[in-house]
């Protein structure tokens, strides 16, 4: 199968929350206005699934001349790092989008979250409670049977007030004490049986320090920082659906106005082979598994950008994808198909010989080179031509020669001519071997009226090869990479771990390498196809001495039924 123009034009459609955003502008919602926020939790590198979100929060203000905040939610002290807030902000640089002067953190509205409980408080809308944490989730009841009432629901405000401010004295030690908002203790929504909303953490915060030690919950915080924000169309993946007639109950407390952000929610992404959880690709980064969060086969921005993917193909495979209300499973190839396809479009070709193997033209002058045009990119004839060196000794891919071909085999073989890409036609007359009979080198004659790949007589070659000239390519290493799990869905397995499918063939690396010499200026990320190959790019690690190329995909899908070019 392959993605043909139905579904580009798919992808231009609108949604269903572009659908909804449109009916409010008739109606004339907000006075016209659109803004929306993408609000990560800096406890963790973005993944492709974050990716989808910032294409949809960000591309609605695009689309509708609105504007998109960038939120931190720092609310959890014990898990979050500057590290993480740095590399969000990169990734969202690099996918094309920006927040412009509206970057936020929810630790910004601390003083006025605070202010904001202790209304509650005076209202009889909230309550400490100093049972231990278990006593607390037992008495939460169950779905299908209410839960019961905590002795502290009935505590005067004035205590309520005063043991508020010791909690936010630091007066008690962690878990001690926690402040409920006093709603419904047989409210059929869970989230509605007096939810914790600020609790004990004695740790200092990334960016106010040693200020407080007690933290709103992240329910608490979400919809308030919303509505001071001025957001229109809070949009958020499927699980938070339940937790909306909260987030609606605290700013029915809160209202001054008849503005409420609206809540829409979508399924989030899930993709084939891959593990799509902050928590589990930390456990991969901090267990060793990969090299750090931005290793290529890991499914974060990070990963994907060291990796070679563009932002286009990122994007693109967002639109592709579209926006639903159900869970579901996309296959990686799509994610892969989006990259072989905007690659092709503007990646430059140059042979490289990955696997190599001598080969000596006997009838060619020993010393001599000549230059051979080629061609940089057939999809776009702007990109133009260079030249490539030819001379007596030669790399070709080892696999591209068999000594007892079987019947389909067309490649070379004793005796067997083919055409060497942009140069000439060769025959292998030799086929040379060390004591333990490998073979080490081919001879091969050449034809030197078929110069630049051309059929002197009209006699025909069954294969094309690609080669690099031994006395000019450039050595690099090579790292291929495949999935990172050979399991469709590793975290779907009951009693199973998913390290247990973890892909022990992930990462190949090929020290020895022959590519040809106009690679050598190439700066980090830059890409290339490799003819034959693949899409290559150049790794931040790569110097002009020590070339480090990582593959971006190879040409064609190996693993599943999109088929490209077969
Ligand atoms: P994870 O579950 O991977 O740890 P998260 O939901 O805890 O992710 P947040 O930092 O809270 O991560 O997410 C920021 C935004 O990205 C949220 O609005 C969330 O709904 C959205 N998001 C997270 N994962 C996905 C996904 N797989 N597909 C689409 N959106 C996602
Ligand atoms: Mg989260």
């Amino acid at each position: 199968m392959t993605i043909n123009s139905e579904n580009k034009e798919m992808a231009k459609r609108p949604n269903f929350i572009h659908l909804q955003i449109e009916q409010d502008l008739e109606e004339g919602k907000n006075s016209g206005r659109i803004h929306t926020r993408f609000p990560p939790e800096p406890n963790g590198y973005l993944h492709i699934g974050h990716a989808k979100s910032i294409c949809l929060n960000f591309g609605i203000a695009e689309k509708y001349g609105g504007k998109c905040n960038l939120r931190f939610d720092d609310t959890n002290p014990a898990k979050e790092e500057t590290e993480y807030v740095d590399s969000i902000m990169e990734d969202v640089h690099w996918l094309g989008f920006d927040w412009g002067d509206r970057l936020y953190y929810a630790s910004d509205y601390f003083d006025k979250l605070h202010q904001f409980a202790v209304d509650l408080i005076k209202k009889g809308k909230a309550y400490v409670d100093d049972q231990d944490a278990d006593t607390i989730s037992r008495q939460k009841g169950t779905p299908t049977r209410p839960g019961f009432e905590s002795p502290c629901r009935m505590r005067p405000v004035e205590e309520n007030l005063r043991l508020f401010e010791k909690m936010t004295a630091g007066d008690f030690p962690d878990g001690s004490h926690v402040l409920r908002a006093k709603i419904d203790m047989a409210s059929p929504n869970m989230h509605m049986r007096d939810p914790i909303i600020y609790r004990i953490i004695k740790a200092s915060h990334h960016r106010t320090g040693d200020k407080w030690c007690i933290y709103p919950m992240y329910d608490f915080a979400h919809g308030q920082c919303d509505y001071w924000e001025g957001i229109t169309h809070s949009v958020c993946t499927l699980e938070f659906e339940v937790h909306r007639p909260l987030y609606d109950w605290f700013i029915d407390q809160l209202m001054d106005s008849d503005y409420r952000p609206r809540q829409i929610e979508f399924a989030r992404l899930n993709l084939t082979y891959t593990v799509m959880s902050k928590r589990r690709l930390l456990e991969l980064v901090k267990e060793g598994y990969v090299n750090g969060w931005d290793d290529p086969r890991m499914p974060t921005i990070s990963g994907l950008r060291r990796r070679g993917y563009s932002p286009e193909s990122v994007r693109n495979f967002s639109e592709r994808i579209g926006v639903t209300k159900v869970d579901g499973m996309i296959d990686v190839s799509l994610l892969e198909y989006s990259v072989r396809e905007h690659l092709n479009k503007i990646a430059k070709r140059v042979m490289g010989v990955l696997n190599p193997l001598k080969v000596v033209i006997t009838n060619y002058p020993v010393g001599e080179t000549e230059e051979l045009e080629a061609i940089n990119n057939p999809e776009d004839p702007l990109m133009g031509t260079r030249k490539v060196s030819f001379s007596r000794e030669l790399y070709i891919e080892r696999d591209d020669f068999m000594e007892d071909p079987p019947r389909k085999f067309f490649r070379l073989a004793p005796g067997r001519e083919v055409r060497l890409r942009y140069a000439y036609f060769v025959t292998c007359t030799e086929v040379i071997k060390n004591e333990k009979g490998e073979i080490t080198e081919l001879h091969c004659t050449y034809d030197p009226a078929s110069r630049g790949g051309n059929s002197p007589d009209g006699r025909k070659v069954k294969a094309t090869i690609h080669w690099v000239s031994a006395a000019h390519a450039v050595k690099a290493e090579v790292r291929l990479y495949d999935r990172l799990f050979n399991d469709e869905n590793p975290t779907g397995h009951k009693d199973i771990d998913f390290r247990q499918f973890l892909n022990p063939e992930s990462l190949t690396v090929l020290k020895e390498c022959f590519i040809e010499p106009s690679v050598r200026k190439a700066k980090p990320l830059d890409h290339f196809q490799f003819e034959r190959l693949g899409y290559f790019n150049v790794d931040y690690d790569s110097t002009e001495e020590n070339l480090l190329f990582n593959r971006t995909v190879p040409l064609r899908d190996s693993w599943s039924k999109f088929q490209n070019g077969k």
